[in-house]
């Protein structure tokens, strides 16, 4: 009878050992995918090993070995390399082997057609793409190809400002990672910026260029893997997902905008693209680039203690020069209620009138921002949430339709006519969001043309390549919008951005607030000023002395760095930490949570290394409750990747109270 090792994709400890049907013995090896029988369940597993003894098993009824039920991909087992990286992943982020490898083949939860964006989007980087490299460019990818040349893996970073010329290098490097016979990997932070770049790339190197992403279907992607496995396909551009791919001579894996919090996934197995790829890099003895403008600290610091080699780009090319930056205190400048100061007010007249386009951001959608009884205090939240209600209109102009939208379970309510407990009917809604901006555009520009583009436009992909293009068109003069305004829209004619509520992000109890603010506005304002027009960025504040803000407007990202980096030592922050967050959470069983909580910790402390962490906790969430779910919060601050490693691994034996969840998320991004 020959046994074979099998990892299951469930949250077990251990390998499972199953007997192959004696009609398969000879076409299996370790990697391919099978269905096993599991208690009275058919699930899917990888074959580790074969012929291995002295494993775990499970014992079915009458404790015999039970036999293996199909082979799933014969054609193609998952690739040795693909086979270590999980191993070392299922390790790093405390889930089994078999959760990690579902990684590879995970298909779309929803089944839906993927839609290319228009072409139209291709602009955005051309403009980028100057014929002669600039003397930086130059210099950073000479240093790219000697360590090519020299074949073993090295991390680099890549720091360069906006429109300093990223995009071209990542380009030629590519084209010498091909002359070697080797394959690229490109990602990016979300699949939506896939097109973009894979138009760009088509126009260098053709044919050879494919998209994956977690929404293609199985079908797509079993025949790129052909493409891939015959040699037709050696460039692979995708979210993170694509790390998973079947690449097996990899020769760089670029990570553009490296700092971007999408690279996290926030379901199991909860990793980060960029510390998944430093490993695959290892494993391919290959080249990592990771690129941005305002790279994460985690980065900066890897690249000031020589772990990675930077590379600067600080000059934009020669087409681009930097807007000017002011910022402008809301608390001393009258604005009579109104979300403009005068002084953003008067910058998007001046803009009207010689033509140009503007852009403003903030990140708030909605009308107003809450409901406020002003007699006895009563502020609408949403039942499940707790989170304060926003108010919405249907449309700018109209106000029948008007509703309260909680931003996180989607729960809508009608506007109240009066308040629930004094039954005052003189309600007052406060904050703005970017409905209210539009409308005010309109009271006061009646002739300006003005665009919205939010997650609450009906159908905000095509809204976005549509505004793109009327935008591109100059069919429009204002741009207002959340974040999807500050990404890919790069037009000559918009030579000014304001920023409605540059410092939002300042206020959550998050450490990195002043990273995320600080990000924020250089991706903002890097949208003026990119033609020989100039640009003007305008910043709306009430903490205007704030480093991040002060920092980004001189666009002075070492100075910043500075300053973040002393408040992150003192107080055991990452860099200088890795965090480990215990979420325990309940819909049904509240009464338990803390008391769970309380159990964990105590567990916590039975743990040989503790004398290497430090625990936070336990204690109410800041978001305590989140669609009807009560969630606490423990977070584990370990001075060492072991000991990360030995937490993570422990808390996969704590089993909670029936009705009783826990969330462990190794290198969380979300602590609220
Ligand atoms: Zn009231
Ligand atoms: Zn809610």
């Amino acid at each position: 009878m020959t046994l074979v090792e099998v990892a299951l994709n469930l949250p077990v400890k251990g390998l499972f050992t199953y007997s192959l049907p004696m009609n398969i013995v000879n076409v299996i090896s370790p990697g391919h995918s099978v269905l096993v029988p599991f208690r009275n369940f058919t699930i899917k597993g990888v074959i580790i090993s074969i012929n291995a003894e002295g494993s775990l098993s499970y014992q079915g009824e009458k404790n015999k070995i039970r036999e293996i039920t199909t082979v799933l991909n014969s054609e193609n087992p998952v690739s040795c390399q693909l086979m270590e990286l999980t191993r070392w992943l299922s390790e790093e982020y405390g889930c089994s082997w078999g959760e990690a490898l579902a990684l590879i083949y995970a298909s779309p939860k929803v089944k839906k057609k993927t839609m290319p964006l228009p072409e139209t989007l291709d602009r955005a980087i051309e403009l980028e793409a100057p014929l002669l490299l600039t003397p930086e460019q130059s210099e950073a990818l000479q240093k790219l190809e000697n360590s090519l040349e020299a074949g073993k893996m090295e991390p680099f970073l890549l720091f360069g400002i906006t429109s300093s010329g990223k995009t071209e290098v990542y380009m030629r490097i590519i084209q010498e990672v091909l002359k070697k016979g080797k394959q690229a990997l490109f990602l990016v932070p979300e699949i939506s910026l896939c097109y973009p770049f894979y138009s760009l790339l088509k126009k260098r190197f053709g044919g050879r260029v494919g998209v994956w992403h977690s929404q293609k279907t199985p079908r797509e992607k079993s025949s790129q893997i052909e493409m891939i496995k015959s040699g037709q396909m050696d460039i692979l551009i995708g979210a993170r997902s694509a790390l998973f791919a079947p690449m097996e001579r990899l020769g760089v894996i670029i990570l553009d905008e490296e700092h971007d919090h999408a690279y996290k996934q926030d379901e199991k197995p909860r990793y980060h693209a960029r510390k998944v790829a430093l490993r695959l890099a290892e494993i391919h003895q290959s080249l990592l680039l990771l690129g941005s403008a305002t790279p994460s600290v985690e980065s900066f610091y890897n690249a000031q203690e020589k772990r990675y080699t930077l590379l600067t780009l600080k000059e934009r090319v020669p087409t681009h020069c930097l807007p000017r930056f002011t910022v402008v205190d809301r608390k001393k400048s009258q604005t009579h209620g109104s979300p403009f100061t005068a002084q953003l007010f008067h910058a998007i007249r001046v803009t009207l009138n010689k033509r140009q386009q503007s852009i403003l951001a903030l990140n708030r959608r909605g009308f107003s921002t809450f409901l406020l009884c002003p007699n006895c205090g009563y502020v609408w939240k949403c039942a499940n949430c707790q989170l304060t209600l926003v108010h919405h209109r249907v449309s700018e102009i109209e106000t029948d339709g008007e509703n309260l939208q909680c931003h996180f379970c989607f729960e809508k309510k009608p506007l109240p006519k009066a308040c629930p407990d004094c039954k005052s009917e003189a309600l007052y809604t406060g904050g703005f969001g970017t409905q209210r901006i539009v409308q005010d555009l309109k009271k006061h520009f009646p002739r300006a043309r003005v665009v919205r583009l939010d997650r609450d436009v009906p159908k905000p992909k095509a809204a976005m390549a549509q505004a793109y293009e009327t935008f591109r068109d100059e069919a429009a003069d204002i741009l207002v919008g959340t974040q999807m305004v500050t990404q890919g829209f790069d037009f000559p004619r918009v030579t000014l951005v304001g920023i409605l509520d540059a410092d939002t992000a300042l206020y959550h109890p998050d450490f990195r607030a002043a990273e995320r603010t600080f990000q924020w506005i250089t991706q903002a304002g890097g949208r003026a000023g990119r033609s020989a027009l100039g640009g003007e960025v305008v910043i709306q504040s009430v903490m205007p002395d704030h480093y991040a803000l002060l920092t980004a407007c001189q666009n002075d990202y070492p100075a910043f760095y500075r300053q973040e980096i002393d408040f992150r030592r003192s107080l055991n922050y990452p860099p200088f930490t890795r965090l480990v967050l215990l979420r325990v959470q309940s819909k049904n069983k509240k009464e338990w949570v803390a008391q769970e909580s309380d159990r964990l910790c105590a567990q916590l402390q039975t743990l040989e290394c503790k004398a290497d962490f430090e625990v936070l906790g336990p204690g109410p969430a800041p978001k305590e409750q989140l669609n009807k779910e009560l969630r606490w919060h423990i977070l584990v601050k370990c001075r060492t990747s072991e000991t990360t490693r030995s937490v993570a691994l422990a808390m996969r034996s704590f089993i909670p109270k029936s009705g009783v969840k826990l969330v462990v998320d190794v290198d969380p991004y979300n602590i609220l």
